[in-house]
């Protein structure tokens, strides 16, 4: 799932940086790269308990020389993390109640919501997508499959709105017309969670 969110970062990160030089100063695109790299290397070599691990994949990120973006997203992962497991595989309950923690982690950094065009408005569609999936008794891929859905229709959601947060703030209505980069971001991150877990499952039969 890591590596395929990062193939997916890897493969847009030019419009990413597009989407920044409208609404910021156009590092997005590296920005993510960076994490993307981080996000591959750390799929290499894990071999903790799945905690341990979404927890090193987040301090990876967050060390990632950038901007705001790979700070907030170091932290969901590691944040992702913050939760105990009866043993090293997941239910669709206990993801659920990993990205719950990993948006509560991103919550405490910054206070941008729904609305304020910022990477929020793709990741608590998200997150809540799952929540729902799990209370309706959905599988795995289930709900990962409305999670890519919610992040994509979140993001896409930011292009009519003006951004309140980051650096894009003080662009004011200058900023409406595009969707947020960061936002498209964690859309991306979705979709390639959703097409990892596919491809897992066929390469282990
Ligand atoms: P920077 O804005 O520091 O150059 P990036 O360009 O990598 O960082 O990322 C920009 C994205 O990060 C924005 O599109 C937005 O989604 C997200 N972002 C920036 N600041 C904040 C914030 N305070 N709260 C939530 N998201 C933010
Ligand atoms: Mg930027």
């Amino acid at each position: 799932m890591f590596a395929q969110a990062a193939a997916c970062l890897r493969n847009e990160h030019q419009r990413l940086t597009e989407l920044d030089s409208i609404g910021g100063d156009g590092d997005h695109g590296t920005t993510m790269l960076r994490a993307a790299e981080q996000m591959e290397d750390w799929t290499d070599t894990n071999t903790q308990s799945l905690t341990e691990s979404l927890k090193a994949a987040g301090w990876r990120v967050l060390g990632v020389d950038g901007g705001a973006s790979s700070g907030l997203l170091g932290t969901f992962f590691a944040g992702m993390g913050d939760v105990v497991l009866a043993g090293d595989a997941m239910n669709c309950n206990d993801l659920a109640q990993s990205l719950q923690a990993g948006l509560r982690a991103v919550s405490r950094q910054t206070k941008a919501r729904g609305g304020d065009k910022t990477m929020m408005d793709a990741l608590i569609p998200a997150v809540d997508a799952v929540s729902a999936a799990a209370g309706a008794g959905k599988s795995i891929p289930e709900a990962l499959e409305d999670a890519a859905l919610a992040a994509k229709l979140g993001a896409d959601s930011t292009r009519d709105l003006v951004a309140r947060y980051g650096r894009a703030r003080s662009l004011g209505e200058r900023t409406r017309g595009h969707p947020d980069a960061g936002a498209t971001s964690i859309a991306l991150i979705f979709r390639g969670f959703r097409e990892g877990l596919e491809k897992g499952s066929v390469s282990n039969g």
